[in-house]
């Protein structure tokens, strides 16, 4: 059975202070609200550790947003899967657009971070998606099974299964526009039978698909109740309590 996930990226959001409240707010109302889905934060590098011990039985997951696909050296401004296995961090955000836009990252990058965390047993979310351009253009189909390939498929079956997927179309990011329910679904199948296709559908079924692109509490359960989204990768609304609240409890 694949995970039921919500999952809120930070990005470079709240001073300590801020982040400490927000990551307690978050522990108390998981205490008393049980959830039907799992639920991580990938808050800035900087309050990985501060989140590491406030959720210190592990309620909650701990991503960072990126890192880098070397283990140490002379990297400045870096780090490493090493560093994130040594606070017990659960994983890290891969290829998330804003890092392909202003950072260069490509697929042939994550691909080599997506391994460097299953080497260590750290779960990536990768994220893929096309742009405004290639959606007009009718790519969609294409990119997105490009992006997977070079990212993803030089994984083993063991490996691929690991990968959390964050379909996340750049148009719909951080833009208020959000793709429909249909078409996030009709991306998400597409993903799962290319996964189908190279390592057979038993594999394919066992992956959280995540939608990625202005979630919000009004639009959260239709999103989440199509058959191939398995949960959402949450960006403006995980920076308040009472709307990622909300998207969690879309799932109930
Ligand atoms: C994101 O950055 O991953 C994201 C989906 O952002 P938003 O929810 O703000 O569109």
């Amino acid at each position: 059975m694949r995970k039921y996930i919500v999952a809120g990226n930070w990005k470079m959001n709240k001073n300590v202070i801020e982040a400490q409240q927000l990551m307690s707010q978050l522990l108390d109302y998981k205490k008393q609200n049980p959830s039907n889905c799992e639920v991580y934060i990938a808050p800035p590098a900087l309050y990985l550790m501060m989140a590491k011990e406030i959720y210190e039985n592990n309620e909650i997951g701990v991503f960072a947003q990126d890192m880098s696909e070397y283990e140490s050296g002379a990297y400045t401004g870096e780090i490493s899967v090493g560093m994130l296995e040594s606070i017990d961090a659960d994983g890290a955000i891969i290829a998330h657009s804003e890092r392909r836009q202003y950072h260069g990252e490509t697929d042939s990058h994550a691909n080599r971070k997506v391994k460097a965390l299953l080497d260590k047993g750290l779960t990536p979310i990768y994220c893929n998606g096309e742009t405004l351009e290639q959606r007009k253009s009718g790519q969609h189909f294409e990119v997105v099974k490009n992006q997977t390939e070079t990212a993803l498929f030089t994984l083993s079956a063991e490996e691929i299964k690991k990968v959390i997927i964050a379909y996340e179309p750049v148009w719909a990011i951080g833009t208020g526009e959000t793709a429909s329910p249909e078409q996030a679904q009709e991306i998400h199948a597409h993903i799962r039978s290319l996964i189908a296709a190279k390592y057979g559908q038993e594999v394919a079924d066992e992956i959280s698909i995540l939608y990625g692109g202005s979630v919000k509490p009004d639009n959260a359960k239709e999103i989440f109740s199509q058959p191939d989204i398995d949960g959402g990768l949450i960006g403006g609304a995980a920076l308040k309590l009472e709307d990622f609240s909300k998207i969690i409890e879309a799932f109930n």
